[in-house]
């Protein structure tokens, strides 16, 4: 396996220029386009600063062990469903009245317990687990740290209203995702209530509702009326069938982070939402860089309960700290294996935390090797008129080996969305005329983001464009 400098240059945001110096220095004499060695590479990354992840440890963590289940044990498991939409276009309305009850209301009398998500049977007994956390940074926040737990979206757009700007980026989120969306269409008792006009609206930015003869399926709710609320329901189960979604339940669990704090009274507290097999109170567990016992474990309802299967999500306490969200929780056999997982996990963090950029170079090699290389950007700038044609030029530099895709793009400041949006696809931002806000200028340091700032489009698209030759190799 080898890499072209110029590739392992961009893929430490060095420039291809200082690493020939680097390796001229090492009696190594080559040009950015010539290609080294995995070695060589290695001795680079270091020599930069950068660290290297080398991912030899499975012996040691067992996040890399995990093998799939046979098909035989799998079985169905329920939907985990995720609300986005537009500020108060009724995301927590629709929530509240899927779960048939006020929390607003409700609160004073303490009917319902607040961990994050929470689960409803239907009527024809069929469970659906929503995440109760609503909106799209939430959402890529925690695909960021590889925690794909939302199988399917509801989008919620106000019938009354209209394609907002959070709308749309709650469709390229869920896009980028691969998630199955559904739209609810909301406020249908409202006298100015236009669902025809959304379906229409919606065609702009390729979503194709079934109404409109696409494959999306569309229902027309009101949170405050409960229309629609059956219909919604049934829709969420067909497309659960779809998915054909099933998890083994018969073995040690293994589950997700949704929601994590210090509780005054109980100590750490960590709602998670199991993916496979089957979290009984007395599992020994490591989650993230934390080992535990599982002293109890809560239902959404307040209810202590014995034990929590897949898609079902329920409150941990037994914890030895605070976990983040996204972290997995592993039932391991015994304390002491526990403690021995989470030692070395807290080591890998500091490590990890010194290196100037995530320079793993399996996945550096890895991505040369797919036969369509997607080249995934994000793109603000400060006009529509540039936006479009940011666009296009980008899609004009295209070919059967390697497509630019545009992930979200759009007019004014960058945004905290853009750059989760960004991080999570390892894509870089393109600003034309415009800069990150203050907020996402935080994230862009924590997250490492790549930045790319322009003010002539055709400087844009040659660089764009030698990048992407770079992507390629040297093979091509
Ligand atoms: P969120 O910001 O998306 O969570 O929206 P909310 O659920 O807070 O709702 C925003 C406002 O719209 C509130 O005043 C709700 O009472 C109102 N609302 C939500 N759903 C409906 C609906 O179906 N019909 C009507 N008439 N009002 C609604």
């Amino acid at each position: 396996e080898a890499i072209t400098v110029q590739e392992l240059a961009n893929r430490m945001a060095e420039k291809g220029a200082d690493l020939v110096k680097a390796l001229f220095n090492m009696d190594m004499p080559v040009t950015v386009n010539q290609t080294i060695d995995q070695d060589t590479a290695e001795l680079l990354v270091e020599e930069f600063g950068h660290n290297m992840v080398r991912v030899s440890a499975a012996d040691i963590d067992i996040s890399q062990t995990v093998e799939a289940d046979p098909e035989e044990t799998l079985r169905e498991r329920p939907p985990v469903v995720t609300i986005m939409g537009h500020v108060d276009h009724g995301k927590t309305s629709l929530m509240d009245a899927l779960r048939g009850a006020n929390v607003v209301k409700g609160e004073a009398g303490g009917i319902t317990q607040h961990i994050g998500a929470y689960q409803i049977v239907t009527k024809d007994k069929q469970k659906i687990t929503f995440l109760d956390t609503p909106g799209h940074e939430a959402f890529t926040q925690m695909r960021m740290r590889g925690a794909n737990v939302t199988d399917i979206v509801v989008l919620v757009v106000a019938a009354d209203d209209g394609i907002m700007p959070q709308t749309i980026e709650a469709i390229n989120h869920t896009k980028a995702a691969g998630v199955p969306m559904i739209v609810a269409i909301n406020k249908i008792d409202r006298p100015e209530a236009n669902p025809q006009r959304i379906r229409e609206r919606l065609l702009e930015h390729e979503v194709v509702v079934e109404q409109m003869s696409g494959d999306v399926q569309d229902v027309e709710v009101s949170a405050k009326t409960g229309a629609g609320l059956d219909k919604l329901i049934e829709a969420i189960g067909l497309q659960a069938e779809l998915l054909e979604l099933r998890a083994r339940p018969d073995r040690e669990a293994e589950a997700t982070v949704i929601e994590a704090q210090l509780d005054k009274g109980r100590g750490p507290v960590a709602t998670v939402l199991v993916n496979r097999g089957t979290l009984k109170r007395g599992d020994t567990f490591v989650v993230g860089t934390q080992s535990g016992r599982v002293r109890a474990l809560v239902d959404d309802k307040g209810k202590q309960i014995k034990e929590a299967g897949p898609s079902m999500p329920v409150e941990v306490l037994g914890l030895g700290g605070v976990p983040q969200a996204g972290d997995v929780l592993t039932v391991v056999e015994n304390e002491q294996r526990a403690r021995e997982v989470a030692e070395y996990r807290r080591e890998q963090a500091t490590e990890k935390r010194t290196a100037m950029a995530p320079a793993n170079l399996d996945t550096m090699f890895a991505g040369l090797n797919s036969a369509v290389i997607e080249f995934p950007l994000v793109v603000k700038a400060d006009v529509q008129g540039s936006v479009e044609a940011i666009v296009n030029a980008l899609h004009n530099l295209s070919n059967d080996e390697i497509k630019v895709r545009v992930l979200q793009s759009g007019v004014g400041a960058i945004t905290e969305s853009d750059v989760v949006l960004a991080a999570a696809s390892k894509a870089p931002v393109i600003g034309f005329n415009v800069r990150p806000n203050a907020n996402a200028r935080q994230l862009i340091q924590r997250d490492k983001v790549r930045m790319m700032y322009y003010d002539v489009i055709y400087h844009l698209t040659q660089e764009i464009a030698k990048e992407m030759a770079g992507e390629l190799g040297p093979l091509r």
